[in-house]
């Protein structure tokens, strides 16, 4: 079963319920080691994507992921804003003019996506970020392929690998971003940006499957 247009409607509408509904969660994993707006960033972004959806419901994946993208990007203030913006961007370049993913179209997705937030934000895996969520997410979807699994159950391994990468972030000391001014006061704490990235693929497996 791929994943389809009607699917990828479904998922934007589902996750902005999800931020909207942990909003207060995300601003208090970002409170001891940021400034407390994750949940409110995220919460205003894809309330502004709800808003666009309608004029784009009827397009291809890739038009969708774009519109998400820019509407993220001039909405949301703070580091995720531009950072979650270019990796629905750059997600929708993936898969322009398709109707449809299938398994190596998922990869692609997501790869192009840690990609986009790796050139914007200058980070690597294992400094405290969402890439913690989403590089194994990413690792395990691949190591899912080789083992010839379809997409449903890639996706359960992508978001289930995100899970465990955003737990593994609470040990970690922070060099990128807000918490990395905290030095070795970061350690200790979840990541907001790993945790709303789990949620965002956790969405996506548990609309399509
Ligand atoms: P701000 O830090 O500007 O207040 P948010 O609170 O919305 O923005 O988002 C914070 C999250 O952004 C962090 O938890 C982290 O996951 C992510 N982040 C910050 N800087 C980077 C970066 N350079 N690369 C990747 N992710 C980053
Ligand atoms: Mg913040």
């Amino acid at each position: 079963m791929p994943i389809t247009t009607e699917d990828t409607v479904n998922w934007l509408r589902q996750l902005a319920q999800v931020l909207h509904e942990n909003r207060d969660y995300l601003t208090q994993l970002d409170s001891p080691i940021g400034d407390a707006d994750h949940g409110i960033n995220m919460d205003r972004g894809f309330k502004a994507v709800m808003d666009k959806l309608p004029s784009v419901a009827n397009m291809d994946i890739g038009s969708i992921l774009k519109t998400v993208g820019t509407t993220l990007v001039s909405t949301v203030g703070g580091a995720s804003g531009p950072l979650y913006g270019t990796a629905f961007l750059r997600a929708g370049m993936a898969t322009a003019g398709k109707n449809e993913l299938d398994e190596a179209d998922y990869i692609a997705m997501l790869e192009a996506a840690l990609e986009g937030i790796k050139a914007r934000g200058k980070a690597q895996p294992g400094e405290k970020t969402m890439l913690d969520a989403l590089t194994p997410a990413l690792e395990a979807a691949k190591a899912a392929q080789a083992q010839g699994l379809e997409l449903p159950q890639m996706m359960r391994r992508a978001s289930d690998a995100a899970e465990a990468g955003m737990k593994a972030t609470i040990p970690m000391l922070a060099t990128k971003g807000r918490a990395s001014y905290l030095g070795e006061r970061s350690i200790g704490h979840q990541d907001p940006g790993a945790t709303s990235s789990w949620f965002i693929l956790k969405t996506l497996t548990d609309t399509c499957t």
